[in-house]
């Protein structure tokens, strides 16, 4: 069966269109399929986001969170058969499906819960009274590999804000969104508040983007197509807000605990087979720690060894597709060619399910910047390791990059820790382990992104302000 669109709160029939297939990457085989959208679609959906966008931002702040609400419950309800669909069609091991991939997907949704309860909508400022209102109809573009973390993020905070949706989710991993149109037509959504179409970015990513009734962009994906969205949106002057790559630096400072440091820094790198976009993987090490470091790391990397998917104990699972195993296979093969030396993983062919698109998890060293892979973001479990003579020196190395998403640092002081944390250009350092926090604004410095996602900044990502000039007295009349 082709799963059609889910537009003004109907599941469209897709029989006899154009369709595409969706492959499980533990074996080959084929898990689903989704209609190949296009623009004709992309305008029905629009149109629908268009009609619904009066009554639902006129509705009362506590009628859209009730709404957010019956969501979270909604995924909580539905968690085991969300994490079977995202293990299925994008290889996530089914523990961390249920507890990553589908767990902080409904703390995104508490965390946004949270931000629009103690949101000031109207303000007092100078002569005016200044009024935070719904950007209006939003696009939103999503990636496969933590897709329905990133579609809440997007869409919750959107229709929070007053604003009405179109959501393109990844035509590799579409089939928890469908599961998510099923959950709003549940929880009796309004018709038209969010739509979702399937399909690739020519055929819908690119007209939505474009559309002239669509008021704002938000896109997560890599830093080219990222580029292209930028470039496709300011045609029309469109608000845009994008989550792009990393290739984020961990510093470990000379007094940091060695196995801590080694598994949580194997852990960010290593999780969900590399695919995250916040991912420490490229660890600089002093040389006086260095061989010690790299024995642990090595150690370490048996318990990230490859696994079936639907194993609760695997760690590891294929990536996404056939297609970016070739793609970090191709990045393994440039860092060998280049002199980055190998020193667990690496080439050789594992397949712990027949046909499964597997990579070892892999640990390089020796690696300098001059290298493609001290640069280039691989989107699979490849660890760098380079070593550093002065924290200065490491500092620089870190910042040695495009890209300025995360970072971490370890120290046996969380103080100094903290002082370095200040030095590098990411927007966002863990200090010691700390990992991702949904209850503060995640996003990129320079080209890992615009805006910022999670919690009260990603709330009001989808607002705009309008200045009342000369009504700042009458602010009690409309609190
Ligand atoms: P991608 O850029 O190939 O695709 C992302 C989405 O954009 C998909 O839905 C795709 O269909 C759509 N798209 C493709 N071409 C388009 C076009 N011309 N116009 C509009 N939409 C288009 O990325 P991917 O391969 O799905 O995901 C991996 C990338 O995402 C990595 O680079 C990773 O770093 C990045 N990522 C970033 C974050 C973050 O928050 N910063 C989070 C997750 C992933």
């Amino acid at each position: 069966m082709i799963i059609g669109h889910d537009i003004a709160g109907i599941r469209e029939d897709a029989e006899g269109r154009r369709s595409i297939d969706v492959v499980n990457p533990a074996n080959g085989s084929i898990v689903g399929a989704v209609v190949a959208g296009d623009s004709e679609d992309v305008d029905r959906a629009v149109a629908a986001a268009v009609a619904a966008f009066d009554a639902w931002s006129t509705r009362p702040m506590s009628q859209r969170i009730a709404h957010v609400e019956a969501l979270a419950e909604g995924l909580a309800r539905h968690r085991e058969r969300l994490a079977a669909t995202l293990s299925a069609e994008m290889g996530s091991p089914i523990a961390f499906s249920r507890a990553a991939q589908v767990g902080v997907a409904i703390a995104d949704l508490a965390r946004l819960v949270d931000a629009a309860r103690s949101h000031v909508a109207r303000e007092s400022v100078s002569n005016s009274l200044v009024i935070a209102e719904p950007v209006g109809v939003v696009a939103a573009i999503t990636p496969w590999n933590f897709p329905l973390h990133q579609i809440m993020l997007k869409v919750g905070a959107a229709i929070l804000a007053g604003c009405t949706v179109v959501l393109k989710p990844s035509e590799v991993a579409p089939l928890n969104a469908a599961l998510v149109g099923d959950i709003l037509r549940e929880i009796d959504l309004p018709a038209g508040v969010v739509n979702i179409v399937h399909g690739d970015g020519a055929g819908v990513g690119s007209a939505l983007v474009t559309h002239p009734a669509v008021d704002m962009v938000t896109f997560t994906g890599s830093r080219s197509v990222g580029e292209g969205v930028a470039r496709a949106a300011a045609a029309t002057i469109k608000k845009v807000a994008l989550e792009l790559g990393g290739k984020s630096a961990a510093i470990v400072l000379e007094d940091a605990p060695i196995e801590e440091s080694v598994d949580s820094v194997l852990a960010s790198c290593f999780a969900n087979a590399g695919q995250t976009c916040a991912a420490q993987t490229r660890v600089l090490v002093p040389a006086s720690l260095l061989d010690a470091w790299q024995d642990a790391a090595v150690r370490a990397t048996a318990g990230w060894a490859p696994g079936d998917p639907a194993d609760e104990s695997t760690a590891t699972g294929p990536v996404a597709s056939g297609l970016q195993r070739d793609r970090v296979r191709a990045h393994i093969e440039t860092a060998i060619d280049q002199g980055a030396r190998l020193l667990a993983g690496g080439l050789d062919i594992v397949e712990p399910t027949a046909g499964g698109a597997y990579v070892q998890p892999t640990i390089f060293t020796d690696v300098t910047p001059e290298m493609r892979i001290f640069h280039e973001e691989v989107f699979g479990p490849v660890l760098t390791i380079t070593p550093y003579a002065t924290v200065d020196e490491a500092v620089d190395l870190a910042n040695d990059s495009v890209y300025g998403l995360s970072g971490g640092v370890w120290s046996s002081d969380p103080r100094r820790a903290f002082d370095v944390a200040l030095r590098m250009r990411t927007g966002t350092v863990g200090i010691n382990g700390a990992g991702l926090d949904v209850g503060a604004p995640f996003g990129g410095y320079k080209q890992s992104g615009i805006g910022r996602e999670c919690g009260v900044h990603g709330f009001e990502e989808f607002l705009e302000l309008k200045s009342v000039m000369g009504a700042a007295a009458l602010i009690d009349d409309h609190s």
